[in-house]
């Protein structure tokens, strides 16, 4: 089998299908791994793929030149977002400066990217996904829009921006914000955990992985709705269980950062508890295109502990590191994601099914 980067390294990050014109690259998720094949018979042996693959060619990072922790100034937008709201107040305020924004969102069944120029539509970007989500044909998308002179921002995973970066020629209105990022599993899992309790997942209007500090998936919309459950799948996400593999020795988890602006929590801020219930961003800002972004943005910032800040936010230095459960997840996986779980982790198991009984009988949800 010949692949584009290292067997088993593959990020999923979708880049050298946009770039290979001879459809010649399959992406083959096996729920543990990523792998972009290659179809020797179609290949013409160009090179493009790996010229843009971020594990082949690793972008330049640099270090901020300043840490903020804050929040979006609108409530509305703040309380939607999983956060502090800063990622969609520089959206809405891209926007609304006549740009483009290109970013993730639920789309028939599927965490894709889309580029829009509307404000109502960028609504569905907001909130954390907590699984790997498919670029699809967003760099071609982007690079026809930035040859058209429009400004583009795109927000995402720190491997996207790598490889948009590696495949946008003129990068002069490219824009970008990344999330600071411990790892995410295969959506074959996310799938396979929802069918076992009986969601289909492209008949949700929407799903919602956390609130706040309350995380657990939860429908968003009437159909086929279940409420917030402290669940198995959000529990083997935050520990770094089920993640693909390459997340493990990511090249992007460091101080020094692809994008211009990178967020994620402010886990250790000092600011007030009624502030941290509103939910308190991690603002790494590393460009003058960056500071920009944020002068424009309708944004509260205050000075971070950037000690503090990389104590509690270890992908600041280090990618996650492989749980030894992680081997007997997948050994147990072919008979369900619940299945494995429960032989992994009992004790965890038997304490959320019991959370679950007493969230029915409307003890506690
Ligand atoms: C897989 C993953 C792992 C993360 N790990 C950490 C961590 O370890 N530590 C930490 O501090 N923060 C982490 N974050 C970031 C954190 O969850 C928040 O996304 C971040 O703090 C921004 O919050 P916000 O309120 O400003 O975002 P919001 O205003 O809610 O907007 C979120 C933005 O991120 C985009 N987005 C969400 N999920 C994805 C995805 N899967 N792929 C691409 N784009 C996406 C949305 O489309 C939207 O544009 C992670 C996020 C993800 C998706
Ligand atoms: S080398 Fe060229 S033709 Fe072959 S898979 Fe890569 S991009 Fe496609
Ligand atoms: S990391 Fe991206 S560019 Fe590299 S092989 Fe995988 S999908 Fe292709
Ligand atoms: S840990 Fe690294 S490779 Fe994995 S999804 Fe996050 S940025 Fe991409």
């Amino acid at each position: 089998m010949k692949t584009v980067c290292a067997k088993d390294m593959c990020a999923g990050c979708m880049a050298c299908i946009n770039m290979c014109k001879k459809s010649a690259i399959t992406i083959v998720d096996d729920y543990k791994t990523y792998n972009a094949v290659i179809d020797e018979v179609k290949c013409v042996n160009c090179g493009l793929c790996e010229k843009i693959c971020p594990n082949v060619k690793c972008v330049e990072q640099v270090n901020p030149i300043f840490w903020k922790e804050g929040w979006a100034l609108n409530p509305e937008i703040r309380s939607n977002a999983s956060s502090g709201g800063i990622a969609s107040s520089i959206i809405y305020s891209f926007i609304k400066n006549g740009g483009y924004v290109a970013s993730c969102m639920l789309n028939k069944g599927e965490f894709v990217f889309e580029l829009t120029n509307s404000t109502q539509r960028a609504e569905q970007f907001v909130g954390s996904k907590y699984v790997k989500s498919n670029p699809k044909t967003i760099y071609i998308d982007i690079e026809r829009k930035l040859q058209e002179g429009k400004k583009v921002l795109f927000v995402g995973l720190p491997c996207q921006v790598a490889a948009l970066k590696n495949f946008s020629r003129n990068q002069d209105n490219l824009y970008t914000v990344d999330l600071i990022c411990h790892g995410s599993p295969s959506p074959e899992l996310l799938k396979m955990y929802l069918k076992e309790k009986s969601v289909d997942i492209e008949e949700l209007e929407g799903l919602n992985f956390r609130e706040k500090t309350s995380f657990g998936l939860r429908s968003v919309g009437k159909n086929n709705g279940f409420p917030r459950i402290v669940d198995m799948y959000t529990y083997a996400f935050l520990k770094s269980i089920d993640y693909t593999e390459n997340c493990y020795s990511c090249r992007y988890a460091s101080q020094s950062r692809v994008s211009d602006i990178s967020l994620g929590d402010s886990w250790g801020s000092e600011l007030s508890e009624e502030e941290k219930k509103k939910g308190i961003s991690l603002v790494l800002c590393q460009t003058k295109k960056g500071e920009e972004l944020l002068k424009k943005s309708n944004v509260e910032l205050f000075d971070a502990d950037i000690t503090r800040a990389i104590q509690l936010n270890h992908q600041l230095e280090y990618p996650s590191r492989i749980p030894s459960s992680r081997m007997f997840f997948f050994e147990n996986l072919e008979k369900g994601f619940d299945f494995a779980m429960k032989k992994i982790l009992p004790k965890e198991y038997l304490k959320n099914e019991i959370k679950i009984i007493l969230s029915k009988v409307g003890i506690r949800r």
